[in-house]
């Protein structure tokens, strides 16, 4: 779009085999929340065997089965230099499951073939022998501040961090990374992952409008995004909290 407006440009990785529950809806999100504050979303879709374009704002993977994760991983590997320098530079970084899965180190999937990950989070994820399925609550904190964030997950990796990332946030409700830790997702600089589905954004516009003012500050824009009436938002985001607490 040329339309003068201030345009945030979005890499979507693979949305042809990481789309699993509807990821693509949290792209949906950063289009409309751009949009009703007179700015634009740009979005360059790569699949296998593009190129990853490196002037990008927000890069995209979404989550996916492990037969499509087995599909991709080897083919992210081969061409992500382009994403680690632009993620080294600023740029936002958002890996939703088995994207997440993606950034780390690598995934060793349920039939036990390991999947290589291009390392921008330092984590590492091995399939267990039984799936983490349901809602989740967790008090997520980013640039300093704690939110309440909710989603759904469902996913046989375990997934344990090291050093060089931080929890995104601590369980309330649900399984999180691991089941064990009460951790949930990771956070390095602006790269993010979360095991959480639903999609992720609609229900939690906060963290939208947190990954959306870090790549306006990366465009050259500034961060200040007026405050949306986000009461249909907000309603959504409650629905689901109050029906991870039922399901306790
Ligand atoms: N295949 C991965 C797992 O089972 C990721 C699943 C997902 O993206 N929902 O852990």
């Amino acid at each position: 779009m040329s339309s003068g407006q201030p345009t945030v440009r979005l890499c979507h990785l693979y949305p042809d085999h990481l789309n699993i529950y509807a990821d693509r809806g949290n792209i949906a999100v950063f289009q409309r929340r751009l949009e009703w504050r007179a700015r634009s979303l740009d979005v360059v879709e790569v699949g296998l065997g593009d190129p990853i374009p490196s002037d990008c704002h927000l890069y995209y993977l979404g989550g996916g089965q492990d037969r499509d994760q087995m599909l991709v991983a080897e083919d992210l590997v081969q061409k992500a230099d382009p994403l680690r320098h632009a993620a080294h530079d600023g740029a936002v970084v958002l890996g939703v499951c088995g994207g997440y899965q993606l950034l780390g180190h690598g995934y060793s999937g349920a039939d036990g073939r390991p999947m290589p990950g291009i390392g921008l989070l330092d984590l590492e994820t091995t399939a267990g022998s039984s799936r983490l399925i349901g809602d989740v609550v967790l008090d997520a904190t980013l640039g300093g501040r704690t939110r309440t964030v909710v989603g759904y997950e469902n996913h046989a990796g375990r997934t344990h961090l090291g050093g060089g990332c931080t929890p995104l946030g601590h369980v309330r409700q649900g399984h999180g990374n691991n089941g064990d830790d009460r951790c949930e997702g990771a956070v390095a600089g602006r790269c993010l992952g979360t095991y959480l589905h639903g999609p992720l954004l609609p229900k939690n516009p906060w963290l939208a409008d947190t990954l959306l003012g870090w790549a306006l500050e990366h465009a050259g824009f500034g961060v200040d995004l007026e405050p949306l009436d986000d009461e249909i938002e907000a309603a959504a985001h409650g629905a689901a909290a109050t029906r991870a607490g039922r399901r306790r």
